[in-house]
This record gives C-alpha cells, structure tokens and sequence, in this order.
C-alpha cells in the first residue's frame, strides 16, 4: 500500500515538474514574425510551433486599379500598417513586446521597397529590445508551414518534394532538412499565379484574378476551350507562353459578347490547363526522384482543380500529399515564425548590418 502512495506521489511531482517545465519553455521562446515581401503586411507571434495570433492587412483594394502590385504603393503601404499590424498580433497574442524573445521577418525575395520596410523595423525593434534578430527566406516559409502545430496540419517527413505555387515564384525543390534545400526545377518565365492573375485581367477580372477564376471554373466544361499544355525537357516550366495563346485566342474573337457568353468555360478551361503544367512536372519528379511525400505552398496551392487533381493523382499512385489549410497559402507572417523558430532552436541567427534581398536564392 504505501509502495502503491510513493509511487503515486512521484509520478505527481515528475508531472507537475513537466507542467512547470513546459511553462518556463513556452515563455523562453515568443517569436514575433513579420512578413513585407509583397502586398500584404503581416505579423504573427509564436510561441514553439504554436500560433497565438496571425494578422494581415491586405493591400489588394490599392492595387485593383492598376491590375496588378505597384511596387511603389506596396512599399508606402507597409509604411502605414506595420506598426498598426504588429500591434495588433500582440494584443491578440495577449504578450507584451517586452516577453517577446525574437524576431523573424522575411528577408527575400520580393519586392525590394517591401522588404526594405520589414527590414528596418524587425531592426530597429530588435535593438529596442535586445533581442535576437532571424532573417527568413519567404520560399522557405511557404514550405514549413505544414510544420505549425495546427489541429489541420499533418507534418510530413524529410525528404520531400515541396513545390511553391505562387503570383511571384513556381518552384520544385527537393527538402532534406528543414533549411537544406535544392532547387529542383522552376519557371523560366511567370509564375502560375502571375498566369491566373494576367489572363484574369484580359477577362475583366480584377486583381487577383486568381480566386476568381477559381469560382467561376466550378460552373465551366473545362474541355471546352483546349489551350496548349508546354512540357519543358527536365524539371523546368514555362508559363509564359500559356499566357500569350490565351490573350491572342481572347483578342481574335470576333463577337463582342465571347467573354461574358463563355466566362466560365474559359475559366475552367484555363485553370486545367495551367494545373496539368504543373502536374506533369510533379508527375516527372516524383518517378525520377523516387519520392514518396509532395508538399504545396504558396497562394495557388489555394485552388480547388490544383488541389483535387494532386490529390486524386496521390492516391492512384500511392504518394501522400500535404496541401496546406487555405488561411496558410497566401503570404502570412506565421510561415515566417515556423521558419524562425527552427533557425532560433539551432541559434542561427542573424546580424544587423544584414540587408533585404529582392532575388533570395534558396
Ligand atoms: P506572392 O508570395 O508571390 O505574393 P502569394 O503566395 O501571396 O504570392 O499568392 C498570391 C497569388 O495566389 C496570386 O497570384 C493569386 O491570384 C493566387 N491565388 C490565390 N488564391 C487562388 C486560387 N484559389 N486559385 C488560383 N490562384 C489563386
Ligand atoms: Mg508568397
């Protein structure tokens, strides 16, 4: 019997040890995170691989007018809502800045007058605080976000094929370790989404065309309209020249109604073809490579023929797919302190005299 009292009276203190342990940790480490690399200004703050708060403010209503991100009015932008931004992932955090023990931001690539704004004031604050300072690749950030500890995330293990799916980048790159990657293959050209988002503006949609060309492809025959699938020798894409056969297919139609008529055939039919660009390369890589595991990020990794088509090819050819939650896929700052709190359980920090870099290389 009382063998039966110390053993329970043990196992009490080794719990509560591990209670009071885990507490002393989860406030060691509180990552404030900013993300600035194109339109959308966004902090989050962490703490281990859990998200206490992830806000964005969109710039999308300051660059309608133009069909497209001006980089002089994102940098003016970021201005304005950094400050109200972070503010606002603190007290949704409910942490002071004086708990905070880091900061990550991203450091590239984007748009130089962008990140030049997240730079300075990760900076500044960092030295305000004395804390340490964490510079994150944004393509990177896109790829270990399926290691935030969300109820709807399932991590996958190394090695794994990740590709990024975005309006600035199309990449495949092969991840052996949280920042040992290799670029596999990538557009020589635009981006997928720069593909959705340049179409959907000779259809009159307005900026980003890409969500909805996405709604309106679930009403279309996406058989309808057939446009030229390009298949690069090697691990390249192009989608360039998608791009160029549907504005001069748009262009030659002779009736003035062919687009609101065909709307969403057109859409469907152009959404199937830039997710079959993709899906052959994925496709290629994962025989050659012998690949088991293929990790989406990135804002297309929103889309829904994107998402069904990589699903159902998995499953038929016995691959696990991770596709990331839609709050994770366009910019976030969250990604970005997933990303930093790897590097800050490695010490790898930073330096302040360490600047933005528009063409960040993996
Ligand atoms: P970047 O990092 O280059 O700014 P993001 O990762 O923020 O790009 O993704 C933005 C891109 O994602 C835009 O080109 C937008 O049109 C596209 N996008 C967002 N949702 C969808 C969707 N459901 N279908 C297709 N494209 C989408
Ligand atoms: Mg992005």
């Amino acid at each position: 019997m009382i063998d039966k009292i110390l053993y329970l009276v043990l196992m009490l203190i080794v719990y509560f040890c591990n209670v009071i342990n885990n507490l002393i940790l989860s406030k060691k480490d509180i990552i404030l995170a900013i993300e600035s690399s194109c339109d959308d200004t966004a902090a989050a703050i962490l703490t281990g691989r859990k998200v206490l708060s992830n806000c964005i403010a969109n710039q999308n209503l300051i660059h309608r007018a133009y069909g497209g991100v001006v980089p002089e009015l994102a940098s003016r932008a970021h201005q304005s809502k950094i400050i109200p931004v972070v503010s606002q992932a603190l007290s949704k955090a409910k942490i002071d800045k004086k708990e905070l023990t880091a900061i990550a931001y991203t450091q590239g690539p984007g748009l130089l007058g962008s990140l030049l704004v997240g730079n300075a004031f990760a900076k500044s604050l960092a030295i305000a605080l004395d804390i340490p300072l964490i510079p994150i690749n944004h393509m990177i950030g896109h790829l270990l976000v399926h290691f935030i500890k969300d109820k709807n995330i399932k991590s996958p293990k190394f090695p794994f094929l990740g590709v990024t799916l975005s309006g600035g980048h199309t990449q495949l790159v092969l991840v052996k370790k949280y920042f040992e990657m290799e670029l596999i293959g990538a557009s020589i050209d635009d981006a997928i989404g720069e593909a959705f988002d340049k179409c959907g503006k000779k259809l009159g949609l307005s900026y980003p065309a890409g969500p909805k060309i996405d709604k309106l492809a679930k009403t279309g025959n996406s058989s309808r309209f057939p446009f030229p699938i390009c298949n690069l020798n090697g691990y390249n894409v192009s989608y360039s020249g998608i791009k160029t056969a549907f504005i001069n297919f748009i262009h030659n139609q002779k009736d003035p109604n062919f687009i609101s008529e065909n709307l969403s055939d057109l859409c469907a039919s152009l959404q199937f073809t830039l997710t079959q660009i993709i899906l052959k390369k994925i496709e290629k890589v994962v025989k050659d490579y012998r690949i088991n595991q293929i990790v989406i990020g990135g804002g297309v990794a929103a889309n829904s023929e994107i998402r069904d088509q990589l699903e159902s090819y998995a499953k038929s050819n016995g691959n696990k797919i991770f596709l990331p939650p839609l709050y994770y896929t366009t910019d976030n700052a969250a990604m970005i302190g997933i990303a930093g709190y790897y590097k800050l359980k490695q010490k790898n920090y930073g330096t302040l005299s360490e600047s933005a870099q528009a063409r960040l290389k993996l």
